[in-house]
């Protein structure tokens, strides 16, 4: 860690590959199913599902901080609402201590020792309710092993005041309401009470991104005292890679439901290797000065639909690095053009109408006049003479009101490997298999 960087004092394993599995989770799916008719269910079985999760595998060590990161929308935090079985899970398991908690006798302990502190403090307390009361609410609930010695209540009060305390909050503060309390100090009673039935893991879902700079730091820091005081192991959920480097000892990389990239922190930094890890680096603001005027390429594009994720790589519509057929000598940004040409045209989202008017006007009316119309319109990068006269054909076949032959004609000689096979394996990604 270069002395520019900030340094949270988080002490997890950082080697990335040893240690005891604490959380196993294996192929595990979460769909929503709502806006699907019932028709649909019985004719498509619910083909139009949102896949929030779509079998995403990976283990937590005790002890680490493992680093869970994409976009808004990827599903990263559904992936923890689900393991902690705040939602059902459609599909696949998780293990804690090796048991799968599909047995409802493990899962009841599970919730005991796993807890979940979320993105805004403000709404995760509730407001009609003293601060001291919801810290001390999980201990009701799951009746807290109270070693038996003095009064249950007044033990009981003991534990929530030393939490407050410990939170660096005062115990006189137990009484008041959330509502008289900033947005950092009620993140500190979240903690408390997260910690309130000690422990073993917690999901940090997205927990200082509602808060000040400075007020971030400061939970950070006091996260970061309490993992190596009390040997607790985090899944660390957030969209901002600036915070996640300098506090994971691993970083698994999410896209539209499914992991494409697992590394410890350093080489995921230093050494990325999909294309959607790399963008999102790019898109990072560095504390560098020098580097703070290289030019940012901000990832391009909308995420696709997670009812209707694109086929092969889910990634393929906004990758900067997919790959041509092997047989097509062409640059990557004149073969985005044709992609783009051939998605237009399977989508049949091309204004022909409009451009065989204006050509009319002109006084022309011919196919090949509309089609080099057409492609001045869609297509911008230079194309080798040879894929220009075979794109210009589609277009005629478009500009002849036949989308299904100009659909044909393109996807014959430039379908990629990226949309038609999955890629899979720890960078899931053809260009790394
Ligand atoms: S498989 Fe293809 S589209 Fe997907 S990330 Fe790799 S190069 Fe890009």
């Amino acid at each position: 860690m270069s002395s520019d960087t900030p340094d949270y004092g988080f002490t997890g394993s950082t080697d990335g590959e040893d240690g005891e599995v604490l959380l196993s989770v294996q192929a595990l799916k979460k769909y929503f199913d709502e806006g699907v008719s019932l028709l649909d269910r019985i004719l498509g079985g619910g083909t139009n599902a949102v896949r929030a999760v779509d079998g995403v595998s990976f283990d937590v060590r005790r002890g680490e901080t493992l680093g869970l990161v994409g976009e808004s929308g990827c599903g990263k935090s559904t992936v923890g609402e689900t393991i902690l079985r705040l939602q059902e899970p459609t599909a696949g398991s998780v293990s804690f201590e090796g048991e799968n908690l599909s047995n409802r006798d493990g899962l009841t302990e599970f919730r005991r020792n796993a807890q979940i502190l979320f993105q805004d403090p403000f709404s995760s307390l509730d407001p009609r309710m003293p601060v001291g009361d919801s810290i001390r609410q999980p201990l009701d609930i799951h009746d807290w092993p109270w070693d038996g010695e003095g009064d249950e209540t007044e033990r009981k009060q003991q534990r929530v005041e030393q939490l407050m305390e410990r939170v660096g909050l005062s115990a006189d503060q137990l009484d008041r309401y959330p509502s008289e309390f900033s947005g950092g100090q009620l993140q500190r009673i979240g903690i408390a009470r997260a910690l309130a039935l000690d422990p073993d893991f917690i999901v940090l879902d997205e927990p200082t991104s509602a808060l000040d700079v400075s007020v971030q730091a400061q939970i950070l820091n006091l996260l970061a005292d309490l993992q190596s005081e009390f040997g607790l192991t985090y899944l660390f959920i957030s969209h901002d890679l600036g915070v996640i480097r300098y506090i994971c000892d691993r970083i698994v990389v999410m896209y539209l439901g499914e992991i494409v990239e697992t590394a410890p922190a350093e080489q995921l930094f230093t050494d990325p290797q999909h294309p959607y890890t790399k963008a999102l680096l790019e898109s990072v603001p560095r504390v560098d000065l020098k580097e703070r005027e290289r030019d940012i390429d901000p990832l391009a594009g909308d995420v696709p639909s997670p009812r209707n994720p694109p086929s092969g790589c889910r990634f393929r519509t906004r990758c900067p690095e997919v790959i041509p057929p092997a047989d097509l000598d062409i640059d990557q940004a004149a073969f985005r053009d044709i992609m783009d040409v051939r998605d237009r045209v399977a989508d049949r989202e091309i204004a022909v109408e409009k451009v065989r008017n204006t050509v009319t006007e002109e006084g022309g009316q011919d196919r090949p006049r509309v089609a080099d119309r057409l492609y001045d319109r869609l297509v911008d990068n230079e194309l080798p003479p040879e894929e220009r006269e075979y794109v210009r054909e589609g277009l005629q076949a478009v500009a002849a009101g036949d989308w299904d032959r100009a659909g044909e004609h393109l996807r014959e000689r430039y379908e990629s490997v990226c949309e038609t096979d999955h890629p899979t394996g720890q960078v899931s990604c053809h260009l790394v298999e």
